[in-house]
């Protein structure tokens, strides 16, 4: 579902990305680790095109990520063809961004109705399907301010499957979070991946990467370090680095 293949960014002189490869199969879960600056945010905002790859390819679905390829070279993707791919793509942040002044019910409903074209009646239909499954079915006429900080966030992922992505971003959306409430926003990430589907986390918990991730990708400085199953990593890490890093954090 994802293929990224040597896939660099830099902001001016400062190269963030220096060639990550890296594959996530459909329905699988991929937790992303690494120090702070090491990249993590800036290749999730690749991946949906929020920040333009300066090499190297991205791929979701098989479609080249903000590019169209001829002849062997990439010509930029117009705005409006780039929004219609990240339209397929949900991305949850750690600060939740929903709009403060419309209820969760509006909240969720919005980006189907506008983007999507949904009817009222159909996207109304959704969102209570969805607030249900996040557990906040009693909380569809409530602002965000009268929410927990775990209940906005589930609100965030609520909104985010209202537009039936294909793939889920995540970053680190239980770092801001009290840690009382850490865990009803990992149980609905835990269902998600469950039900299917494919995700893209950012995150230093290590008990959901242990037990939902089905790989967990460490790195550092723009690069991966390396990748595979959770369980071998977090017990038997191959590379110094990782061993620095896993140390530090469990
Ligand atoms: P953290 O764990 O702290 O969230 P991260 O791994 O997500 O870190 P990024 O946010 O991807 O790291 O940042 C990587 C590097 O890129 C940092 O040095 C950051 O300052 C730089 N950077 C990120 N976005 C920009 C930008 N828009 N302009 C310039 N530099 C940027
Ligand atoms: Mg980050």
């Amino acid at each position: 579902m994802v293929q990224a293949e040597s896939v660099c960014k830099n902001f001016g002189a400062l190269q963030v990305l220096r060639g990550i490869s890296l594959e996530v199969q459909h329905g699988e879960v991929a937790c992303l680790i690494g120090p702070s600056g090491s990249g993590k945010s800036t290749f999730l905002r690749c991946v949906n095109h929020l920040e333009k790859v300066n090499a190297g390819r991205l791929r979701v679905d098989g479609d080249l990520i903000g590019y169209r390829e001829r002849g062997g070279k990439l010509y930029e993707m117009s705005p409006r063809d780039a929004a219609r791919q990240r339209r397929d793509i949900g991305m949850v942040f750690q600060h939740f961004n929903l709009f403060p002044h419309r209820t969760v019910l509006a909240n969720v409903i919005e980006a189907p109705i506008l983007v999507k074209g949904q009817s009222r009646d159909e996207a109304v239909a959704r969102a209570v399907d969805l607030l249900d499954k996040v557990g906040l079915a009693n909380k569809a006429d409530a602002y965000p301010a009268q929410l927990s900080g775990g209940q906005q966030q589930r609100v965030a992922i609520a909104r985010a499957l209202a537009m039936d992505p294909k793939l889920m971003l995540f970053d680190e959306p239980t770092s801001a979070l009290d840690p009382e409430l850490v865990g009803d926003v990992l149980a609905v990430m835990r269902d998600l991946a469950q039900a299917g589907m494919t995700m893209l986390v950012v995150t230093h918990e290590m008990g959901f990467a242990r037990e939902v991730a089905d790989q967990l990708v460490f790195m550092a400085d723009g690069v991966v370090v390396e990748r595979g199953d959770p369980r071998e990593m977090l017990e038997n890490p191959q590379h110094e680095r990782t061993k620095t890093f896993l140390s530090k954090l469990l």
